[in-house]
């Protein structure tokens, strides 16, 4: 019995597939919509970036190396951490923009991809919106009132 297997091909032409999808962070609250990036330079205190907007920011690179959200690095349900960077960095990684995101390739061969609107959102010149409702306090003179069940229940007027 002839049971050659049909080798498919397998030589690994360079073919440059282009990674046209967008990073995604595994965030509840929306952040798809913010401007792309322009310019990612290495500089001494992290990842100084700019958006197409004009806005600029630095982010430090451990707090970057700590909000990888691959799936190595982020539980893919939970978003639980997987990953503690309990050492410092001392190996300065290479960045580069992909279709507008940040892409870092750390001196260990990990490799992190940021979506632009994720960090646009993160910059510490910008206010977090929070996805929970504002919280309105009580006002001074507030004191609960009491109903029974039964008139609760009972219709009005
Ligand atoms: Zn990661």
């Amino acid at each position: 019995m002839n049971s050659a297997v049909q080798a498919t091909p397998t030589t690994m032409t360079a073919t440059t597939t282009k990674q046209s999808q967008a990073p995604e962070m595994g965030e509840l609250s929306p952040y798809q919509t913010g401007p792309a990036l322009t310019q990612a330079t290495l500089v001494q205190t992290g990842v100084a970036l700019e958006w197409q907007d004009g806005q600029q920011s630095t982010l430090p690179l451990l707090w970057l190396r700590d909000h990888c959200a691959c799936q190595a690095c982020r539980h893919p349900q939970t978003r639980e951490r997987l990953y503690l960077p309990l050492e410092p960095i001392t190996e300065p990684p290479s960045v580069a923009l992909l279709d507008g995101h940040l892409h870092i390739n750390w001196q260990d061969g990990h490799v992190s991809a940021f979506h632009s609107g994720w960090l646009y959102q993160r910059r510490p010149e910008s206010k977090l919106v929070s996805s929970v409702p504002n919280a309105k306090p009580w006002k001074d003179n507030f004191t609960p009132e009491c109903v029974r069940h039964d008139d609760f229940l009972k219709p009005q007027g």
